[in-house]
């Protein structure tokens, strides 16, 4: 219950995890239900801190040409809080825009369409992999300003929230993945190489891998 302790005195979120602020790989936090933020605290100092902090962090990311996502358990807040993409495409590759804050979202519809492409994580270490996600879903969140908001997404935007609001479920892309010759070891300076050769990646990591690294089995 650190977290909470430090939290309710207003210390940034950069104090979690040194050098970046992410939680390590095998956290438990990674693997737990975020708690909803009840509407009426929505634009409280804290959670619009809290959302500033993120925010700040995915444009220092974003300078880096990379950072489509993220979601407050990954920095060691475990309430449900996303920033996503809404803007980049497969096509298109686009870090200017900043991304959009989403405050407990609920995913209300899947297509049956799925789709698979290439995902990776700040929560997943050195691994990325090709996942299927329903191609289409509908969508219900609240926006900073405590706004309710409903969503019909699809794509590349539609898999960035499934990811996202996957970690708020204490899910990452990997459980996520049926077919693990498609889970990947890569490093953080071969992501362009990565992106361009996704489907060919020579360097597989194994289900048991991934489970010793910082998955889990139950
Ligand atoms: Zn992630």
């Amino acid at each position: 219950m650190k977290w909470l302790t430090i939290l309710l005195v207003g210390v940034s979120i950069m104090v979690f995890g040194g050098e970046p602020p992410y939680i390590p790989v095998d956290h438990p936090m990674l693997r737990e239900q975020a708690q909803d933020i009840p509407v009426e605290e929505i634009c409280t100092p804290r959670i619009q801190g809290v959302i500033d902090e993120m925010l700040a962090l995915t444009v220092d990311e974003r300078k880096e040409n990379r950072m489509v996502g993220l979601a407050a358990p990954q920095v060691g807040i475990p309430l449900k809080i996303i920033c996503v993409d809404m803007h980049m495409t497969i096509e298109r590759i686009d870090f200017s825009p900043p991304l959009e804050v989403f405050i407990n979202p609920e995913i209300t519809w899947y297509s049956e369409e799925m789709e698979s492409f290439r995902e990776g994580c700040f929560s997943t270490g050195s691994l990325a992999g090709i996942v299927p996600r329903a191609q289409k879903i509908r969508a219900a969140a609240y926006n900073r300003e405590g706004e309710r908001v409903e969503l019909e997404l699809e794509g590349y935007t539609a898999r960035i929230f499934q990811h996202e609001t996957d970690h708020l479920n204490g899910i990452r892309f990997p459980q996520r993945m049926t077919n693990f010759s498609h889970l990947h070891w890569i490093e953080l300076d071969q992501i362009e190489e990565y992106r361009a050769n996704y489907e060919n990646w020579p360097h597989t990591c194994s289900q048991e891998e991934w489970l010793e690294y910082g998955g889990f089995s139950t």
